[in-house]
């Protein structure tokens, strides 16, 4: 509860936060007021306190802008993804592949160097390609949906890394006379490459 004022002039029972109001509507004139009024303006709470802003009302096309906003957001967002995690082969349905599963283990050097292959290449939240590693060591999961072969070059494509030219290439411990990005990724061989730099 507020406790009530006295008009100083009237002697009324005024609330405080309107005793500055009381003073201007009914005593404009009094000789005391100016000075009444000068004393009351330094004393807090005695301007009554505006509400802090105007409440915020919602309207409905402040929902279907915030709507519109959020899809927007969203919608780059995939955009963007696809965009740039564009596949460079189809995406499969899921793991494991509907036609068909094989692996081929990958090594790479780098001089004399082992270079690690990254887990995960050709998997992504957006999209399983039907080449892809899961781990980091350097086995390449073939997991296709459809009738077709894949090779070593598509890998670096889904990869998203140029072949190159590497200065040996051993297919199950056998080197090719050719090193070259369309040996085909069959199940359970080994295939290595060697750079005198790769990265
Ligand atoms: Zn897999
Ligand atoms: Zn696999």
């Amino acid at each position: 509860m507020a406790t009530m004022d006295r008009c100083p002039i009237c002697d009324v029972s005024v609330r405080p936060e309107n005793l500055i109001r009381h003073l201007n509507d009914i005593h404009p004139r009094h000789p005391d007021t100016p000075r009444l009024l000068e004393r009351l303006r330094a004393e807090p709470g005695r301007i009554p306190r505006r509400s802090a802003g105007r409440p915020i009302r919602v309207r409905p096309w402040h929902v279907v802008l915030v709507a519109l906003l959020l899809l927007g957001g969203l919608g780059g967002y995939y955009l963007l993804q696809i965009a740039t995690v564009s596949p460079a082969l189809p995406c499969i349905g899921g793991e494991g592949g509907g036609l068909y599963h094989w692996h081929t283990q990958l090594n790479i050097f780098s001089g004399a160097t082992k270079f690690a292959i990254p887990a995960s290449i050709g998997r992504s939240a957006f999209c399983l390609e039907p080449v892809h590693t899961h781990d980091s060591t350097g086995l390449i999961h073939i997991e296709s949906d459809v009738n077709r072969l894949y090779s070593i070059g598509d890998f670096f494509a889904v990869w998203g890394k140029p072949f190159g030219s590497p200065s040996q290439m051993l297919v199950n411990g056998t080197a090719i006379p050719t090193p070259s990005p369309t040996v085909i990724l069959y199940d359970q061989e080994s295939i290595e490459l060697h750079y005198a730099s790769f990265a």
